[in-house]
């Protein structure tokens, strides 16, 4: 293998001199001073790490601090964060890139002469947020061709660029905003240093069969490192040191160039390169071979998706030949689309079904190695009765047929719900909640329940609801069974029962006379008995009282109209209104002795009533005929006494009297 080391590779002017001043700053540190970094010093963790070992402790925010000293990274920060710095009294440590701070000083220049600052760049970058602070954080941030394209006109813009952009997508996106203003000024701000790394990558990723980028994960000009060698070149490797170096595959390549991001320091690029070119040397090759798995037919082993297509999956299992997942070996749910619920990358167990199928390629099953790691799941499920998914993939006469972890496994029809089930077919394809209710491997049998977790769910719904219920709480239900004694109603999952007598302030017969299987209702719990499970229930409470509406409308004294519905020795009860009854005593039967209340009414005659006492406390009410007869009596004698003034006739009243009763 030949290793080719990219020009420029490695820490930058601007970053080799911010890791210089922090050094110096350490070497003189006195004892008990402190040495702080505003965000890591530079964008390679390795060497943040070794900073933090020697003293520098990274902190994100001023306000963490309020003395000591503090180095600005090379990315610089904005004039307002730098005065709050001095104004803490904290010893200002400047790294700041000389390149860097010639943008901020245009940026400041422009925008007091009236520019519309736009600058090209990450907005979450530091430096371009710093770049920002110079202009009042007023500059518009552009890193994308429609972000250029919606941009505002103005008259006056100043273009500067995040100093490690690629000169393309500057130009690309400058030419644009150009046309947004009358007067436009251009400054190509991308540094030196990123312009010379970023040819030199291109210019070694067009002649070699892999490039290795070496640098922080999270470094933008690393990464654009990376973009440019995945133009030029098919197989490119982000690495931030030697250990993420896919030896195994790199030993395939002749050619090999290596180049690092600004971030990183010349041990970690000596490091890679170390390790590459002892590649070269046949124990590596043989270190290599001794890290391959040894695989065999039968083991279930993890490894990578390289590829998938609609009749097979490739899979990098890190053996000397990849793996093939044939179709039908993919799962044993039929609805499972492979293309689109697989990954490329994603890490899957398979089961080796064959070492070698002819063409020297490994043969596997994702399903089979599912089967197998179903088992010892389920088998753990059933044992800890835990609840699991399934889904239905097929119906039969008697239940569900359904593919659980990996596995068919059955859900008989008696098992599926608590409620009743008209259409089996409905469940098909559905995902239900279960339990195993009984699993034997050997048997190759799983029997699943739905209801099982239905009834849990339920026990625990109803837990809840007694918790929630309370003597006097008015609640709505449905009317679910009427008998002759009351109506079940369930209020939420609870059965409660009103009895008949507290179904209506009326007298009824049955309890249909007043609800119907269905009916909605509004009721008021009067007991709650959770040692029998027993809820009652009252609809007439949430009724208004038959007794207020007629004392609020009638008085003594009134005469009432009623019916007689009962006759007993002492007097008859009559009916004045639903649910209110009043006595008439025998003795206020009649201006005559009456021997038996019988002998004068009888069980349905509709009669009128004069009110004469109402007991509001004990809710009764007197009633009485001869009250009306005295007063007929009174106005008839009024009437004769008038008419023999009148008529003077030598009649005596008695006479009158007599003659006008018969
Ligand atoms: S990349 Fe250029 S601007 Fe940035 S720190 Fe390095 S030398 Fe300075």
């Amino acid at each position: 293998m030949k290793i080719y080391i990219a020009d420029y590779a490695g820490f930058c002017f601007g970053v080799k001199r911010a890791v210089e001043i922090a050094e110096g700053a350490l070497s003189q540190l006195n004892k008990g001073e402190k040495i702080y970094s505003l965000g890591p010093l530079v964008h390679n963790p390795q060497v943040v790490d070794k900073f933090n070992e020697k003293g520098i402790k990274v902190i994100n925010n001023a306000d963490e601090i309020d003395d000591g000293k503090i180095i600005i990274r090379s990315h610089g920060i904005s004039g307002k964060l730098q005065k709050r710095l001095e104004d803490k009294n904290l010893q200002l440590i400047d790294g700041t890139c000389p390149y860097v701070k010639s943008v901020h000083n245009k940026v400041n220049k422009y925008h007091e002469d009236g520019y519309k600052i736009v600058i090209i760049g990450d907005k979450n970058h530091p430096e371009v947020i710093g770049i920002n602070g110079w202009c009042n954080d007023e500059a518009i941030i552009i890193n994308k061709e429609d972000e250029a394209e919606n941009m505002p006109n103005y008259d006056k813009i100043c273009i500067v660029s995040q100093t490690t952009n690629t000169q393309e997508k500057f130009q690309k996106l400058s030419d644009i905003i150009a046309k947004k203003g009358k007067e436009v000024k251009i400054f190509n701000t991308i540094c030196n240093a990123t312009n010379q790394r970023q040819s030199a990558c291109e210019e070694l990723a067009k002649k070699v069969e892999a490039m290795i980028v070496i640098g922080g994960h999270h470094s933008s000009n690393t990464n654009k490192l990376a973009e440019i060698s995945k133009k030029y070149c098919s197989n490119v490797y982000h690495i931030e040191t030697h250990d993420e170096l896919p030896l195994h595959e790199i030993s395939k390549f002749n050619t090999v160039g290596i180049t690092a991001g600004a971030s990183t320091p010349d041990w970690i690029i000596e490091e890679v390169i170390k390790t590459l070119e002892n590649l070269n040397n046949n124990n590596m090759l043989e270190a290599i071979e001794n890290t391959m798995k040894k695989i065999r037919k039968g083991d279930i082993v993890k490894g990578k998706i390289i590829s998938i297509s609609q009749d097979e999956v490739i899979v990098n299992i890190n053996y000397k030949s990849d793996g093939i997942i044939p179709k039908e070996e993919i799962s044993n749910d039929p609805t499972f689309d492979h293309v689109s619920m697989l990954k490329v990358g994603q890490e899957i167990e398979v089961y080796v079904l064959k070492m070698d199928d002819g063409d020297g390629n490994v043969i596997l099953s994702r399903k089979k190695a599912e089967t197998i790691r179903g088992w010892e799941q389920l088998e753990e499920d059933y044992n800890k009765s835990n609840v699991i998914k399934c889904k239905v993939v097929d119906v039969i006469k008697d239940g569900l047929i359904v593919v659980v972890k990996g596995i068919n496994g059955f859900i008989p029809a008696s098992q599926i719900s608590v409620n009743h089930i008209g259409n089996l077919y409905e469940y098909k394809n559905e995902i239900l909640k279960v339990k195993i209710i009984d699993v034997n491997r050997r048997k190759n049998k799983i029997i699943l329940s739905s209801k099982e977790v239905e009834k849990e769910i339920l026990i625990q719904e109803r837990e809840q609801l007694w918790k929630s219920l309370k003597i006097g709480q008015e609640v709505e239900g449905i009317v679910k069974k009427i008998v002759d004694f009351g109506v079940f109603v369930n209020i939420g999952g609870l059965d409660g029962l009103i009895h008949i007598s507290d179904l209506t302030w009326e007298r009824i017969n049955h309890p249909s006379e007043v609800l119907n299987i269905g009916d909605k209702v509004k009721v008021k719990i009067i007991n709650l008995d959770k040692k029998k499970n027993r809820i009652s229930l009252s609809l007439k409470e949430t009724l208004p009282k038959p007794w207020d509406i007629f004392i609020q409308n009638k008085k003594v004294g009134d005469i009432v109209t009623g019916k007689v519905v009962k006759v007993f020795n002492f007097g008859l009860l009559v009916k004045l209104e639903e649910g209110v009854d009043g006595l008439v005593h025998i003795s206020e039967l009649s201006t005559e002795r009456v021997k038996s209340p019988s002998d004068k009414l009888k069980v349905g005659d509709i009669i009128q009533v004069k009110i004469i006492n109402i007991d509001e406390k004990e809710q009764k009410i007197s009633l009485s005929l001869k009250a009306i007869e005295e007063e007929k009596n009174k106005q008839i004698e009024e009437r004769i006494i008038n008419e023999y003034n009148n008529q003077e006739l030598d009649i005596t009243i008695g006479d009158l009297l007599k003659k006008k009763r018969r």
